[in-house]
């Protein structure tokens, strides 16, 4: 089953991504990529075999862009490392990339650990569903 996948990573935590993006590229290399703009071009320079369609940069409307998929259920994984200790110029562009995430039921990795989980998880290789009630908020659906 192909999923559609997309790696995130801040600055600090760009190294790391690259790393663990070379370790999984056997797995990761079947499904449909994307990223942000610089982690999309660290990643090709790094593991040429990932075959990545590159958004904009994070700060520049990338993490807009991959919220927009989401809503519109063209994602299924998102891999963010993101940094706990570093304030971003895009702060409310990663919070609404996440609260979307949590909303339309996307699988999302924010550390190497959870990373790690998913990519072995043998849930991986399977159809995901993406089925999401709003019923409770009915007098909000139109
Ligand atoms: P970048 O964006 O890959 O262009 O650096 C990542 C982010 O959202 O900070």
């Amino acid at each position: 089953m192909i999923k559609r996948i997309a790696l995130v990573a801040h600055d600090k935590k760009k190294p790391a991504i690259i790393e663990w993006a070379k370790k999984h590229s056997d797995k990761l290399q079947k499904h449909t990529l994307f990223a942000t703009g610089t982690t999309g071009r660290l990643i090709k320079e790094n593991a040429p075999l990932l075959n990545l369609t590159p958004l904009k940069s994070g700060p520049l409307g990338g993490d807009q862009q991959l919220g927009a998929m989401i809503a519109e259920g063209k994602l299924d994984i998102l891999f963010f490392f993101t940094d706990p200790m570093t304030p971003q110029p895009h702060d409310v562009d990663i919070k609404a990339l996440l609260r979307l995430s949590t909303m339309y039921n996307c699988v999302v990795a924010c550390n190497l650990a959870t990373a790690d989980f998913v990519v072995e998880s043998p849930l991986f290789e399977e159809p995901q569903d993406h089925t999401v009630d709003f019923s409770e908020y009915s007098e909000r659906i139109v």
